[in-house]
């Protein structure tokens, strides 16, 4: 069978980060996440972490030149296996890129998951998710508490918010989500194979909901 291979999309706090991590490895496929190689190379003081930095603690999208790079280079190490996609594309312009990228390979999508959620939860859910900087575990003083309080299940690592989860930032992605992001929904709608999946539920729910689509 052909690697699988799928892009999730939705609003900054939508819940797919988790979704695409539990989808990983359901279907072993590889994690692609823009924001999560993004901040690596901000933990590492990499050139491009010190250009991405500044946008990311602002809510801002950082330039297309380093997103494609890291592209680019995270497609040609997953080459021949299935992947799903997280946080890219999210313009027009990266879509279509995108686009040009899987021609070249050779490659193409085999399904689009847009999770929908009302901005105001969103804005709740953001502002109580605290996040493992070690093992990357996400959790929320609401929901999905640790057993120890503010230390990592996982790995024990003491959690934190992230830069951009305060409110005002919050607002201001989802603004940048409706105006750049909420395109390319229509670019992959327009082209059939878009899935909308309702993501105010539960995680284990939405998970189901996904995999039915899937079906
Ligand atoms: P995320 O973890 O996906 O919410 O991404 C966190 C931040 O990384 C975003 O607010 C942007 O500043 C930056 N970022 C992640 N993916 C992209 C992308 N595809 N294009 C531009 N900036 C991105």
């Amino acid at each position: 069978m052909a690697a699988l291979h799928v892009i999730i999309l939705g609003a900054p706090g939508s819940g797919k980060g988790t979704q695409a991590a539990r989808l990983a490895s359901e279907k072993g496929l590889r994690h692609l996440s823009t924001g999560d190689m993004l901040r690596d190379a901000v933990a590492k003081k990499t050139e491009i972490g010190l250009r991405a930095a500044e946008y990311m603690r602002e809510g801002r999208l950082g330039p297309d030149e380093i997103i494609f790079a890291l592209m680019r280079e995270a497609l040609a190490a997953s080459e021949g296996s299935g992947w799903i996609l997280d946080g890219f594309p999210r313009t027009l312009a990266q879509a279509e890129e995108l686009d040009k990228m899987l021609i070249e390979r050779g490659e193409r999508i085999d399904y689009v998951i847009d999770i929908a959620v009302d901005p105001e939860l969103i804005v709740r859910r953001l502002s109580n998710r605290r996040v493992c900087p070690k093992c990357k575990a996400v959790y929320n003083l609401d929901t999905i508490r640790t057993k120890v309080p503010g230390r990592c299940d996982a790995c024990g690592a003491e959690i934190v918010k992230r830069p951009d989860d305060e409110e005002a930032t919050i607002r201001k992605r989802l603004r940048v989500y409706e105006e750049q992001t909420a395109p390319v929904i229509e670019h992959y709608r327009a082209r059939g194979g878009l899935v909308t999946v309702d993501g105010s539920g539960g995680i284990e729910e939405i998970f189901a909901e996904i995999l039915r689509a899937m079906k």
